[in-house]
């Protein structure tokens, strides 16, 4: 396994933010931009628009938020369940848990000697923390916690949900299913290239798929939103 640096350590951790960040604003910009395209395809006013547009940015930075608290307690849950259950093995079998720590280091290339040594003084300073990190890769630094989770998923939600809200308040009345189009795919395809960027993949890859959906989703609604029209109008 490659050692990475304290600095690419920090880098790995920021680009995991970045990654759910992007996603985030992703989810919502797509999401109300289509929502707002359906209901002005509808031939709707204005206000309808935005009236539709800011329930959904509200609606969709809710379900974000619940969804991602109830992901990270879930699994937060299991690893206290984990750590419960080591404990009490190191209660009730402390030598068999130095074989099982000294066993891991081995198969990590160190000597059976020096495996022996390095498990008796990890266990010896913090027998839990030792096993929690080695043996089920539970580690605080990488531990999500579910408000602050929760909290960034619908603040990186609404974030781009006000994207096509903004577009949708500024534009000519008539004109606002394409330039609410437009501003969205525009966006898209900066944050997918961003996203791409971020995850060390090609940004043109990045940028195209993500406009490809978005413009698939806006589709669909502007033509049920323009179906609508038509019947109800
Ligand atoms: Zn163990």
């Amino acid at each position: 396994m490659s050692r990475l640096s304290h600095s690419e350590i920090h880098m790995v951790h920021r680009i995991g933010w970045l990654r759910a960040a992007v996603l985030g604003a992703n989810d919502g910009i797509v999401s109300t931009a289509s929502l707002v395209v359906g209901v002005a395809a509808a031939g709707t006013g204005r206000t309808e628009v935005l009236i539709a547009g800011l329930a959904g940015l509200v609606a969709g930075a809710m379900s974000m938020a619940a969804g991602e608290y109830v992901s990270v307690s879930s699994q937060t849950d299991a690893e206290q369940a984990d750590l419960a259950r080591e404990k009490k093995e190191l209660a009730e079998t402390p030598a068999a848990e130095l074989e099982e720590l000294t066993q891991i280091y081995q198969s990590r290339g160190l000597t059976r000697a020096l495996a022996e040594q390095v498990a008796a003084q990890l266990t010896e300073h913090d027998a839990l923390g030792s096993h929690a990190r080695d043996e089920l890769g539970i580690s605080e630094t990488v531990t999500a916690h579910p408000i602050q989770a929760a909290l960034v998923s619908a603040l990186t939600f609404a974030v781009g949900a006000v994207v096509p809200l903004i577009v949708a308040l500024l534009a000519p009345p008539t004109q606002i299913v394409i330039f609410v189009a437009v501003a969205t795919l525009l966006s898209l395809a900066v944050l997918g290239g961003l996203g791409a960027t971020a995850g060390g993949a090609g940004v043109w890859r990045g940028a195209l798929r993500v406009t490809f959906w978005g413009a698939l989703a806006m589709a669909a609604t502007a033509i049920v939103g323009s179906l609508f029209g038509v019947t109800v109008g």
